[in-house]
């Protein structure tokens, strides 16, 4: 018989990967809890840029970013920053990323994103609509801006992988840029257009959303901080940091870069570090920001929100416990000053995330080993807003018996 105090699933993480999970296990008639530390949309769920990067297909580990890291490292406040406090923790996890930087592994993990992307565009407005999120939804577009014709040629080989995937887009002169986006400093002179990069009003709202949404259709949110599982008998028993344990037939683990801590309890190593990035948030008088604006060679966008204008980005390897180094949001907002002569720089609100990243730019979307009761549904790194709804819809085909709607083997957490 089933216990009414026992849900079908326990989702771990009320991030906008967990709830989006959880929605969509509902919606199968599932009885659902999520359970969240501190509650929905606490973690870098909340203030991302707010892109679906749909186009957004090659992956960070490339020959591309190895040609551009050395330069960015030597910039302690530049796009790519290793702290000395973590270089010697990291290494492993960087020694991965450059395998995963090989032709044939970058070849492999592309066709892999790209499905994974056409999967998470195609279930997008469907899992909006029936959320009540739809008006939510923007679809300006993205302008990657160069400084040089140069700059836009050493793009080019990036372009054409796009292309060959489908990919639309157009490269700008100035002039047709500055239609798209007025307001770009002079050095900026050619930049390409991508129409099919959506974005969310605001991800933080977004997020809260979901979870009122999940709440109304009878789920269940509750604070836990969850310590560690189990697999016993017919499913999973979950320990909580104050020593409670609680029982759930099936439990998908969406915690983020916190993940793998909690996956190791299950004696399992998954290679998940953090790449941790900032930004500040600008009144929404900041700039008359007609799209979003990235500027590739400096590693941050520029994003216009319903709740302000949004500049960020960065990467620093800097795992999960060293404090913030917010000189790196102010960094990047002093080169959007440059960038945007017209931008007012007052009045902001800075921010740091843990991105979840496992070496190859890949998710974990799977099984865990030591139980079929356990799905891992985290290590979006980038693109966690992104390709949520697709990872929902993957989830719930594999908790209810169902063929995975894509092939999901490049996404199995025993891949390492
Ligand atoms: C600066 C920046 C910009 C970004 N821009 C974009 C973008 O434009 N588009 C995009 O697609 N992605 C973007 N991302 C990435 C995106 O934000 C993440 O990939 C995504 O938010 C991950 O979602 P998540 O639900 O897996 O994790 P999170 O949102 O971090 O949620 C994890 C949740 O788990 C909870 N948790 C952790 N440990 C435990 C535990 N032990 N017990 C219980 N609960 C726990 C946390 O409290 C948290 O609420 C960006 C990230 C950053 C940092």
């Amino acid at each position: 018989m089933k216990d009414a105090a026992q849900p079908d699933v326990i989702v771990i993480g009320a991030g906008v990967v967990g709830l989006s999970a959880a929605i969509a296990v509902q919606a199968r008639g599932l009885s659902v809890t999520v359970l969240d530390r501190e509650g929905p949309a606490a973690g870098a769920s909340a203030g991302n840029a707010g892109a679906f990067a749909f186009t957004d297909i090659l992956p960070l580990a490339s020959p591309g970013i190895l040609k551009k890291a050395p330069r960015w490292l030597l910039d302690p406040l530049g796009p790519l920053t290793v702290p000395p406090a973590y270089a010697a923790q990291i290494a492993p996890w960087m020694f991965r990323f450059w395998r995963a930087c090989s032709p044939k592994r970058v070849a492999h993990s592309t066709a892999a994103q790209t499905a994974m992307m056409d999967l998470s565009k195609a279930e997008l407005e469907p899992f909006l609509a029936a959320t009540g999120t739809l008006p939510m939804l923007r679809k300006e577009g993205n302008l990657q801006v160069y400084e040089s014709e140069a700059e836009l040629k050493a793009s080019l080989p990036g372009w054409k992988a796009r292309a060959e995937h489908g990919i639309e887009f157009r490269h700008l002169d100035a002039s047709a840029m500055r239609e798209i986006q007025p307001g770009l400093a002079p050095r900026f002179t050619n930049g390409t257009f991508t129409p099919g990069w959506y974005s969310i009003a605001d991800p933080k709202l977004y997020t809260l959303a979901l979870a009122d949404h999940f709440r109304a259709q009878g789920g269940a949110i509750e604070r836990a901080e969850i310590a560690a599982l189990r697999p016993v008998e017919g499913g999973v028993e979950l320990t909580a940091a104050d020593g409670k344990t609680r029982r759930a037939r099936h439990v998908v683990l969406a915690a983020g870069a916190f993940s793998h801590r909690i996956a190791r309890t299950l004696g399992e190593r998954i290679p998940l570090e953090t790449e941790r990035g900032y930004n500040t948030t600008l009144p929404s008088n900041a700039f008359d920001l007609r799209t979003q604006v990235t500027f590739g060679g400096h590693g941050f966008v520029v994003t216009r929100l319903s709740t302000g204008i949004r500049v960020g980005g960065a990467v620093e390897l800097g795992g999960l416990k060293l404090p913030p180094n917010f000189r790196r949001a102010e960094a990047m907002l002093k080169k959007a000053q440059t960038f945007l002569p017209g931008l007012k720089s007052e009045g902001g609100v800075q921010w740091m995330g843990f991105r979840p990243s496992l070496p190859d730019s890949l998710p974990a979307i799977g099984r865990a080993r030591a139980t079929p009761h356990v799905i891992y549904a985290f290590g979006h790194g980038h693109l966690g807003l992104t390709q949520s709804a697709g990872t929902a819809r993957l989830v719930a085909d594999l908790l209810t018996g169902q063929r995975p709607a894509i092939d999901i083997q490049s996404f199995s957490p025993q891949r390492f």
